[in-house]
């Protein structure tokens, strides 16, 4: 948990000098408690008093990397276990399972699948992080083999899988460099694991049979100097799993240093839609890393939509720049649709447009990233911000008509537009994916 400013002040040497341009400690205290003033701005802090702060303030749950460059992963680093109090930071990480006990081809043909099963959604890629090497075959040489097909094909960070530390070496090995996760699922192995991860600089992910397994084993793979785990807590049914991961994040926030550590957590049903349902669940539960099966685009969409939702801050509606935006080349004929800057209903707005094959141009107003009927409901989407919104905008400049497309549901606002603005205005459909047949069947600049 984060400290409280007056936790912080009893580590300051309470001389109230000002350097820090603050007029108190107290006050210098107070401000790095809310995170808008860091500790190096007091040049008098003792080094005692530095080192209480920096281990008192530690993240409760270790910030673990994979991967390297643009395949880099990071995961952990959590403070809250309600979004609305801060927001979430670590996006979870989506890996697909791969079993090393595909042929070659199969196995690059579907790592270079899952390497692409990306979408673009409100002007965000997002899209799978990891190729999860599953060493099903029991062989070394295997393992060594897929490892590489799989990161290399994919193009992603790799999560290494095995139940024999020695193997897990082997394949490790092979990626040298790469720092990918490694996954020993016999708890057993985990301390010869733990010496292949300070080996090889990989970060090492174990698996314990319930919370108490879980605390004990990294007691000892700390003692092996390794600090960077992820913790499996052995669950596989969906209430299990979910218990154990609010458990651990309970716990960790409460700076239970031993449960301290990212998540991996699985999906287990064979059923593809329950995939979709449990790899969302746990995505919205705290897991760091989901390994699933799913490898569909269908499947994927709506977990990484859950992700995108739960990882936005939701004390900041994700807005888009407030302006006139251009969909293909739109010339003086072009029509003008008015929607809100709130990004959703912008980018549903843009796609029926471009699905239209129209070239359109798009006012967004700014609602303060609300959308239609709440901009209206909360009286920011009126008259007057859609009037000046237009004439910022200079759009009278870029087209020869004076006709204003507005959304179906707030027709109401039709004739304030046209008193404000001089501009006619069409009513719309009320929802966006109506735009595309609006466009092709009743636009008309004349
Ligand atoms: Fe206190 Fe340090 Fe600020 Fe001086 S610089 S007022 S000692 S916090």
């Amino acid at each position: 948990m984060a400290l409280t400013g007056l936790e912080i002040y009893k580590h300051l040497p309470k001389t109230n000098c000002k350097d820090c341009g603050f007029p108190t400690c107290l006050a210098f205290a107070m401000k790095m408690a809310t995170k808008q003033v860091s500790l190096d701005k007091c040049p008098h802090v003792t080094a005692q008093g530095k080192a209480a702060l920096e281990s008192a303030s530690r993240p409760p749950i270790q910030l673990v990397v994979i991967g390297t460059g643009s395949a880099e992963i990071k995961i952990g680093n959590e403070t809250q276990l309600y979004r609305h109090e801060e927001k979430f930071h670590r996006p979870t990480a989506l890996a697909v399972r791969i079993s090393d006990t595909l042929d070659d081809g199969a196995l690059a043909s579907r790592a270079e699948a899952v390497g692409k099963l990306a979408f673009e959604r409100v002007g965000v890629r997002i899209g799978v992080n990891l190729v999860a090497v599953d060493n099903a075959s029991r062989d070394a040489a295997r393992f060594e083999k897929a490892a590489r097909l799989a990161a290399e094909k994919s193009g992603l960070a790799c999560v290494l899988m095995s139940a024999d530390a020695e193997r897990l070496r082997r394949a490790a090995a092979a990626l040298s460099g790469q720092r990918p996760l490694l996954y020993i699922s016999d708890s057993a192995q985990a301390e010869a694991a733990a010496r292949v991860a300070k080996d090889e600089s990989c970060p090492l992910a174990i698996r314990g049979e319930g919370l108490e397994a879980l605390a004990e084993l990294t007691g000892k793979i700390n003692a092996l100097d390794v600090e960077q785990i992820v913790l499996d807590p052995g669950a596989r049914s969906l209430k299990a799993t979910l218990e154990a991961l609010t458990k651990i994040r309970r716990l960790s926030l409460k700076n239970f240093r031993p449960l301290g550590y990212p998540i991996i957590a699985f999906t287990t049903a064979t059923d593809p839609t329950m995939q979709a349902v449990e790899a969302s669940t746990l995505v919205a539960k705290y897991a760091g890393i989901v390994v699933t099966d799913a490898c569909e685009k269908w499947q994927l969409l709506p977990v990484l939509t859950t992700r995108q939702d739960i990882y936005t801050d939701p004390q900041k509606p994700v807005a888009v720049e407030s302006k006139l935006y251009s969909v293909g080349e739109p010339g003086t004929d072009a029509p003008v649709l008015v929607t809100t800057n709130f990004s959703l209903s912008y980018y549903s707005v843009e796609g029926e447009v471009e699905a239209s094959r129209i070239p359109a141009y798009i006012l967004s107003v700014d609602t303060e990233g609300t959308s239609v009927l709440t901009a209206w409901a909360s009286d920011k989407f009126n008259a007057d911000s859609i009037t000046k919104a237009l004439k910022k905008s200079e759009v009278e400049q870029k087209v020869a008509h004076r006709k204003l497309v507005i959304p179906g549901f707030v027709a109401v606002l039709s004739a304030g537009v046209e008193d404000e603005s001089g501009w006619s205005v069409l009513i719309g459909p009320k929802e966006a994916s109506g735009i595309s047949s609006y466009l092709k069947k009743q636009w008309s600049p004349n």
